[in-house]
């Protein structure tokens, strides 16, 4: 079991404001900033390029790897961190690819863009007749053919929070043939999950989102240990050589997953990350799943008692969704601007999407009860016609 009431008094959380965003970037950790401080003043200042060694920091990436493997059910020894998330699905599906003679890549149009935009920066870059097929999301089952290589997918859609059973689907594509890389930036932290009782290939994700690991965290990526000999890393940097200290001139790949590394790891965006995990490894993620699922219904029972005007853009049955709920407005934009302006912050998503997440480590009933009231008086007031609201940020 886990203590919500104590795990909410571990973040910064400003007063007077209902964060709903947290699967956008999760809040701060009360300890982050003593955590990072500790790494600037004790570690980089003190021990300087020593702590390379000292501290750890070399095997920050595994290591963390690790804790963050406990939250996707991977085997331990088979996650590394580095880079970002768009990175590691460049990663993982040239691996992948690399794995098959097949050319399709399948995808969704509930996928992130960014997932799609690097399957065709890879395509390009391969030059080697693949194609990239996105279907509708109900689609995808039947589209698992004999021509599919690598299925690519986010098992939680960003815009709807709809969730693909991603057992079924991997099972389908390992029936035909295909390899699976799966995106879980929405899932990690948002409810159980196992990547090695599924049996994926391939699994990817963020740590700023439900994480709270900070803007800039590392991304995480998975390979099943029956691939991570052969995994071919198409980013083969110094990091992830069997030995970087041999400064050998030619490329010899990491053991497993380590391969995957490439770079010099960002050792403060670890630090903060620390920190975070430091709570999730005493959280249970049933608990978390039940939590939510109760906060989401509560929260959609509310909004339509009290919003005629809005509709549900997410699945109402809980399992068919992860921990976020969406409802479509025409003024969606507007009206979420006016929101945040009284205290409840979630985020739009183009075209018509107010989005609200669902983080149940700080947020509780009472939040959820104040959520309700503010948009209802969004709604009642009509405050997206005030044209304070109207103006649009680079991010949204
Ligand atoms: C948030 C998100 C990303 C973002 O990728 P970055 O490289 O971290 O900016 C990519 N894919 C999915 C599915 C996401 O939800």
């Amino acid at each position: 079991m886990t203590d919500f009431a104590a795990t909410k008094a571990l973040f910064h959380l400003p007063p007077g404001v209902v964060y709903l965003d947290g699967n956008s970037l999760g809040p701060l950790p009360l300890a982050t900033p003593g955590r990072v401080a500790q790494t600037l003043h004790h570690e980089w200042g003190e021990m300087m390029v020593g702590a390379w060694n000292r501290a750890g920091w070399m095997e920050q990436p595994m290591r963390l790897g690790d804790r963050i493997g406990r939250l996707i059910g991977a085997e331990p020894g088979h996650v590394t961190l580095g880079d970002t998330l768009s990175i590691k699905v460049f990663q993982s599906l040239a691996a992948a690819l690399a794995m098959t003679e097949r050319k399709v890549i399948l995808s969704d149009c509930g996928n992130f863009p960014s997932d799609l935009y690097v399957a065709e920066g890879l395509i390009g870059t391969l030059k080697g007749g693949h194609s990239l097929r996105v279907v509708d999301p109900n689609a995808v089952s039947g589209a698992i053919t004999d021509e599919v290589g690598v299925l690519l997918l986010t098992e939680v859609d960003y815009r709807s929070g709809r969730r693909h059973d991603m057992a079924a689907l991997t099972a389908k594509a390992h029936a035909a043939g295909a390899l699976c890389v799966w995106d879980l930036a929405h899932s990690a932290g948002a409810f159980p999950v196992s990547v090695a009782e599924c049996g994926v290939d391939f699994a990817v994700g963020c740590t700023y989102k439900y994480l709270n690991g900070g803007p800039g965290a590392p991304a995480f990526i998975y390979v099943a240990p029956r691939h991570a000999e052969r995994a071919r890393p198409a980013l083969s940097g110094w990091l992830g050589h069997d030995a970087p200290f041999a400064f050998e001139s030619s490329y010899r790949p990491g053991e497993g997953v380590a391969r995957m590394r490439v770079g010099t790891p960002a050792i403060l965006q670890m630090a903060a990350l620390e920190a975070s995990l430091d709570i999730w490894d005493t959280v249970d993620l049933a608990a978390v799943r039940s939590e939510s699922i109760r906060l989401i219904d509560r929260f959609i029972a509310g909004v339509e008692a009290s919003c005629p005007d809005l509709a549900l853009a997410s699945p109402r049955s809980a399992e068919g969704r992860g921990s976020q709920v969406s409802f479509s407005h025409p003024h969606g934009h507007a009206a979420m601007n006016a929101c945040i302006a009284h205290g409840l912050v979630g985020d739009f998503r183009a075209p018509d999407i107010m989005r609200f997440g669902f983080t149940p480590l700080f947020i509780d009933e009472g939040d959820v009860d104040t959520a309700v009231e503010v948009i209802a008086k969004v709604m009642v007031d009509r405050l997206w016609e005030d044209p304070r609201y109207a103006p649009r940020g680079t991010v949204t």
